[in-house]
């Protein structure tokens, strides 16, 4: 059987990357070991309860529909419609009070006045003067192959520069005053993506503030998005094969050949983009020999985040969980979170491998913006807590404690919404070790598929040589979270290698 292209896994960021090359004409096949495409666009029905769904991986798709290859790939027609509400997020207090992010700055600004007028109008200076910075800069800059360290820190200017010098934690207790402002911005636009200690992600902060890419929700479940993207490819003549993982990279005078699967089939082709991480792609499916020594090390020594991994909770309700707010229904909840100092705690609980003391957790009711995802009247919610992977030391140790912790989550939701526990017909759970069994690039549990410190961004990702996508052989390629920009619902890191592949395939 022969290809142009044979891409590994069907993440959301292989798929894009094949549904360009596709529409360009290659034949194309994707190989995913897993029984459904989509990766982290997961959305499962309730196995006890018919008719309510839930999204058991990714669910806050921010910005999705502004992105390049949402539109360009036509994937709104293609069924992956998105839904922004208006009070995107809601920090509820332990004491009362919330600290809301609308969608509406002016709102945002009002919600952050309560706490300190000061901070407020400090927010408002810094997303002013970032405007420029992420539309002239940042944007372009995910949008596109990273460049080397030394051209990057020329073009982004001494302001940005300087900011972007400092760690998260450093840049909110700089700037702001208010402790449940600090916390809240570190939770919101940093915890989520980088270890807030890391110096060189200060500017994040300013960044998603001035950003006009909001958290989003995929309507009928994140699969819907995988299902629209499947789409674009076989519209275009591509193929996914579901169930099927290769064994093989084969390699022949320095230039990819084609991939055997662990059937035993070998399917030849002068492409291969890979979707997976790269000790996967370097170290378990090519033959020792085949890469440079230093190749293979820089492979090896690739390291995952230690506080990316999530507990999930998935409940199914007889009635939406009610807050007491009044007014508008808040999108995503963070509960449990008043103070920048419970940071500390959770990042070194982590390096501990214990819970940590202070409950922080987030989540969502998808069925109030979407009330399709539960039979009617009924509704699904969730809940994520941070928590370490290696639980005293052994990730085994999550299957006999998942349900004592499911029920300590329960009873801290219900402290902030009193009608939980009443309205619960049942509930799932989700482990960091769950998380890496389900989708095996994830290793370590870190949905992020590789830290973004140490070293691990732009150019040095996913390590020195082979930030363009590149991966050293002929015809190899990078195309998942572990390139540049990084993990998430982004699609950028496909986006990219599809135009990088394009663009070889012309010289
Ligand atoms: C619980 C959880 C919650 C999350 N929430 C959010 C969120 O709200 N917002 C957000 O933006 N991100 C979220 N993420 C992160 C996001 O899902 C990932 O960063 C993103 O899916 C990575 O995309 P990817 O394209 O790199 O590949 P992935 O989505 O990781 O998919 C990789 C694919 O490759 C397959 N595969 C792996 N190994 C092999 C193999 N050897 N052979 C064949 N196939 C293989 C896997 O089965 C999978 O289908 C969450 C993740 C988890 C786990």
């Amino acid at each position: 059987m022969t290809f142009d292209a044979v891409v590994l896994g069907s993440g959301h960021n292989a798929l894009i990357a094949q549904a360009y090359l596709s529409r360009a004409g290659l034949r194309t096949v994707c190989l995913e070991r897993r029984g459904v495409a989509g990766g982290g666009l997961t959305t499962v029905e309730s196995p006890f309860r018919p008719g309510f769904v839930h999204n058991t991986h990714s669910f806050f798709h921010r910005g999705v529909n502004r992105m390049p290859w949402y539109r360009e790939l036509e994937l709104e027609r293609r069924g992956a419609v998105y839904i922004e509400p208006e009070l995107n997020v809601a920090m509820l207090l332990r004491g009362g009070g919330v600290l809301e992010w609308w969608t509406d700055f002016e709102r945002t600004y009002e919600s952050f006045a309560r706490f300190s007028r000061r901070d407020a109008e400090k927010l408002r200076r810094w997303r002013d003067e970032f405007i420029p910075i992420v539309e002239e800069f940042l944007i372009p800059e995910s949008q596109s192959p990273p460049v080397p360290e030394a051209v990057r820190a020329e073009r982004m200017g001494p302001r940005l520069l300087e900011v972007s010098r400092l760690a998260p934690v450093e840049f909110v207790q700089r700037e702001f005053e208010s402790p449940v402002i600090q916390a809240g911005l570190l939770f919101f636009n940093g915890l989520r993506e980088v270890d807030p200690r890391a110096p060189g992600f200060g500017h994040h902060i300013p960044a998603l503030v001035a950003g006009k890419g909001r958290a989003q929700m995929c309507r009928g479940g994140s699969a819907n998005l995988a299902r629209a993207l499947v789409r674009a490819v076989e519209e275009h003549g591509g193929e996914v094969r579901l169930g099927v993982e290769p064994r093989r990279i084969q390699v022949e005078n320095g230039a990819v050949r084609g991939v055997e699967t662990s059937a035993g089939e070998f399917i030849e082709a002068r492409l291969v983009l890979s979707g997976l991480n790269p000790l996967q792609t370097f170290l378990d499916l090519i033959e020792p020999g085949v890469l440079p020594e230093d190749w293979r090390a820089k492979a090896a020594g690739f390291r995952f985040n230690l506080l990316a991994p999530l507990f999930s909770i998935n409940v199914e309700l007889s009635a939406a969980p009610r807050y007491g707010m009044g007014g508008a229904d808040p999108f995503m909840v963070i509960l449990g979170l008043d103070h920048v100092d419970q940071f500390r705690e959770i990042v070194s609980s982590h390096e501990q491998g214990r819970v940590p003391e202070s409950r922080v957790m987030w989540g969502a009711c998808p069925t109030v913006f979407d009330p399709g995802q539960a039979p009617e009247g009924a509704h699904t919610a969730f809940l994520w807590e941070k928590l370490p992977y290696g639980l005293r030391g052994d990730a085994r140790n999550w299957d006999h404690e998942k349900d004592v912790h499911a029920r300590r989550m329960i009873r801290k939701w219900a402290g902030y919404a009193p009608n939980l526990e009443e309205s619960l017909l049942g509930y799932f759970t989700g482990s960091p070790l769950d998380t890496e069994r389900t989708l095996v690039n994830m290793r370590g549990g870190d949905l992020l598929v590789g830290a973004l410190s140490g070293g691990q961004s732009g150019y040095g990702r996913p390590f020195e040589g082979a930030g363009e996508y590149r991966g050293y052989v002929k015809g190899l390629y990078l195309c998942g979270g572990s390139s540049h920009p990084g993990g998430n619902i982004t699609g950028l890191p496909g986006y990219n290698c599809a135009r990088t592949v394009m663009g070889d395939l012309q010289n």
